[in-house]
């Protein structure tokens, strides 16, 4: 039998055990011009939780009582499609199955000597591109500037602040813990590190560490963290927003402090994007991504569950930030 997760309930508030249902299916056979997957390595996401909501997005919802969908590495089990042979490893959005068959048309081949497998979801994949464009094409990094990454010990902010590096500017992280914080500091090089959980004064504490202002604020978590960035903008400063996970299990929006003044005076650009925006780059952001890899000029952190069964616990261990870097389950 072939284990599947499906979605139960969806969640109200922060996302709960009970939200997720183990079910079994016959273990499915390839047919013609398919091929038969075994999952590997499965990515959990903050933005996994927007596609439990039954609500319009850039993405569609998931649907009740059916299996979730995530970036997914499997393994070619069985070929009955020339493009693959059995052994080949695969990167696709596909379900929360331990099996499943695939045509092969939404499945891309993945290198293992290129990167290691699991970068294939974290640091030369979704997160690592996200980093990437959202900091160079959009934050537009210069010698010398401040940037600002809220989220910076996760998958996307830790690959955010060690592009700012390469780019030759002072980099200030906001994380959860005082070991996310030393993580930033002696591993990925960040030049400061602001733990958001024990500063009574944000908007001081910013201020500090950035007296002359905020250049970029890469913003993964949005929220009262956010509200204190900007009131510390640098003229002609860009706020690229990625994610507002703070505020993802919230059932109604807060209302915040009203920003426009800030962006007015200052001259500053505010844009929010998703990955998607730049597809048709995204063969350069990975070779640009695996090359700083195989150059050690970036690395890669991931905090690896293993285990089908702990798929769920993992998407929700994400809102308590249980991981450093990208978090991934190996199956
Ligand atoms: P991640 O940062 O690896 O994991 C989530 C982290 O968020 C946790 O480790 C936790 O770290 C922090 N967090 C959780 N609740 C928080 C809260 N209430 N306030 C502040 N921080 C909180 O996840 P990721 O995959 O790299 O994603 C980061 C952000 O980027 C998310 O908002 C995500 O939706 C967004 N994103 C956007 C795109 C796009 O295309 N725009 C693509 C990928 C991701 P702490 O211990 O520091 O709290």
């Amino acid at each position: 039998m072939n284990k599947v997760i499906v979605l139960n309930n969806r969640p109200e508030g922060r996302p709960e055990d009970s939200d997720f249902k183990f079910t079994e299916e016959e273990k499915p056979k390839p047919q013609n011009g398919e091929v038969l997957l075994k999952t590997k390595y499965v990515s959990v996401d903050p933005y996994l939780r927007g596609r439990m909501r039954d609500q319009k997005s850039y993405i569609e919802p998931f649907k009740l009582h059916e299996p979730l969908v995530s970036g997914i590495i499997a393994e070619v089990v069985e070929s009955k499609n020339d493009d693959f042979k059995e052994g080949d490893f695969v990167n696709g959005m596909l379900a929360w199955k331990e099996f499943q068959t695939n045509n092969g048309k939404n499945i891309q081949k993945v290198d293992p000597d290129q990167a290691p497998l699991s970068a294939y979801l974290g640091a030369v994949g979704m997160t690592g591109l996200t980093a990437y464009f959202g900091l160079t094409h959009i934050g537009k990094p210069k010698k010398g500037d401040t940037i600002v990454v809220s989220g910076a010990a996760g998958a996307v902010g830790s690959i955010v602040g060690q592009i700012g590096k390469i780019n030759d500017c002072r980099v200030i992280g906001i994380a959860g813990t005082d070991e996310k914080i030393a993580l930033l500091k002696e591993e990925f090089g960040f030049d400061e590190g602001i733990n958001y959980k024990t500063t009574d004064n944000m908007q001081e504490a910013i201020s500090n560490l950035a007296p002359d202002g905020v250049d970029i604020y890469f913003d993964n978590v949005g929220g009262e963290i956010s509200d204190a960035v900007l009131q510390n903008i640098a003229r002609g400063a860009r706020v690229v927003v990625c994610g507002a996970i703070s505020v993802y299990n919230n059932e109604k929006m807060p209302v915040g402090p009203r920003v426009t003044p800030i962006l007015i005076k200052n001259s500053v650009l505010m844009q929010g994007f998703t990955v998607g925006d730049f597809q048709s780059e995204f063969n350069n952001g990975m070779k640009q991504l695996a090359t700083w890899l195989q150059e050690d000029k970036i690395m890669h952190k991931e905090t690896i569950v293993k285990g089908f069964e702990n798929i769920p616990q993992a998407f929700i261990d994400l809102f308590d930030g249980k991981n450093s870097g990208k978090m991934i389950v190996e199956v």
